[in-house]
């Protein structure tokens, strides 16, 4: 250390050696000696002024360059942030565009959901009520019994044996629902985009769809199977149902019940499929109904509700009192004296009087051209025009008229035509049992 700065003090000594300025003037020589030490100090201050002049020098000159250097700097960073503004704007624009179409999608789902949801209810609401009104005759017709007052003999009905006209498995119908469902989600995809959200919620409705069809499906079995066995019924006590119930037209089905008929053409496929169904179910249920109302009018029981005896039935026989082979127009019971006698279905009183051979005899018009009769009374308690319902008592069993002893006379008649009240009887036990 000590010998460095040794020798820089050689090398500065050696640079910087005494030296003498020599300057004459008026003929006088003067001398000014000059040390190391001042030409150090000299040449220091020298340094400094020149270091200083070069920095003001090369400040002046590259000011500007500077200044636009920065200038371009900030112009960057703005550029970049506006950028990224403009590409986290876009996104947001995007995503709540992606919203609205999920939005709309899901509103136009919903929508056709709500509306297949309030048709189906409507026809099961309907159905149910039909369903009810059958009970409540089922629950009537039982409390007379089968021509010989027979009760159902267990509390289950047991179906009567229908054939029912090609059946469609329902393994069969589900699959074929489950394909109009994925239809349907291949449908509302092509729609509109097909985000996440979009298919979870096209896959929920399609399960809906498909359970609505099936629901559709099994409607319509269900009320074409009771429509055929009514209808069955019917035909077996000789009613031509044809006349009593005008098969449902598709076109009024659904003004009918009080919704919009809907255009099977709008909207897509599985759309058009679900209404075609739902047409098809509507009419089912509407035939249904038209043959409950139909039957609530047709003389299904038996005009004593007490313990009975079948005497006599309908058909060619001798006469009890002359001995004559002769049509019997009706069929007989005989019971106790001044049992009640009730209405068969309800109706109008059309005759209450007496009439040649019937004695005290009471007619009852059910409308739809049927009439029942009541004869050899004892007793007539109604009065013509006056309203009755299924069993009213409208007399008491006697024996006046053309009669051997206590028993009712009982007739159905059907545009004046006399049918065999039996086959009616055994119909009504069947709606009971069935
Ligand atoms: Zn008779």
């Amino acid at each position: 250390m000590s010998r460095r700065s040794g020798k820089m003090r050689r090398v500065l000594s050696r640079i910087f050696k005494e030296r003498q300025i020599y300057h004459r003037s008026d003929g006088v020589v003067h001398f000014i000696s000059m040390s190391s030490k001042t030409q150090i100090a000299l040449a220091v201050i020298v340094g400094a002024a020149l270091l200083w002049v070069a920095y003001a020098s090369v400040n002046v000159v590259f000011k500007e360059q500077i200044i636009v250097a920065k200038d371009r700097d900030s112009r960057i960073m703005e550029t970049t942030y506006s950028k990224r503004l403009h590409d986290a704007q876009r996104a947001y624009d995007d995503v709540s565009e992606l919203n609205q179409i999920i939005k709309q999608n899901f509103d136009e789902t919903l929508t056709d959901i709500s509306a297949r949801h309030q048709m189906l209810t409507n026809m099961v609401e309907r159905k149910a009520s039909i369903d009810a009104g059958l009970d409540a005759l089922a629950k009537g017709l039982s409390e007379a019994g089968g021509p010989n007052g027979q009760r159902p003999t267990n509390g289950n009905r047991v179906m009567i044996d229908v054939a029912p006209g090609e059946p469609t498995p329902r393994q069969s119908r589900m699959s074929a629902a489950r394909k109009l469902g994925a239809k349907q989600v291949r449908e509302s995809e092509a729609k509109g985009g097909a985000s996440e959200a979009i298919k979870a919620m096209n896959k929920a409705a399609a399960d809906l769809y498909t359970e609505q069809m099936l629901l559709l499906a099994s409607l319509e079995e269900k009320a074409t199977t009771q429509r055929e066995q009514l209808t069955l019924l019917l035909e077996s006590a000789g009613v031509p149902t044809e006349t009593l119930v005008t098969p449902a037209k598709i076109s009024n089905t659904m003004l009918a019940q009080g919704g919009p008929f809907i255009d099977i053409a709008a909207g897509g496929e599985a759309a058009a499929e679900f209404y075609a169904h739902a047409n098809r179910a509507a009419a089912a249920v509407d035939e249904l109904a038209a043959i409950h109302k139909a039957l609530q009018n047709v003389p299904l029981s038996s005009p004593l509700t007490v313990g009975r005896r079948f005497t006599s039935g309908f058909g060619i026989r001798r006469d009890p009192i002359n001995g004559k082979y002769s049509r019997h127009n009706g069929i007989d019971f005989a019971a106790p004296w001044a049992s009640p006698v009730t209405a068969t279905a309800d109706g109008v009183v059309h005759f209450a009087g007496t009439r040649s051979g019937f004695g005290r005899v009471v007619e009852i018009n059910h409308g739809n051209g049927f009439i029942t009769r009541y004869a050899h009374m004892n007793r007539i308690s109604v009065k013509k025009g006056q309203k009755v319902s299924l069993h009213d008592k409208v007399g008491e069993l006697g024996s006046s008229g053309r009669s051997t002893g206590p028993h009712v006379h009982y007739e159905v008649l059907y545009k004046g035509k006399p049918l065999n009240p039996r086959r009616f009887i055994e119909a009504g036990r069947y709606v009971f049992e069935s």
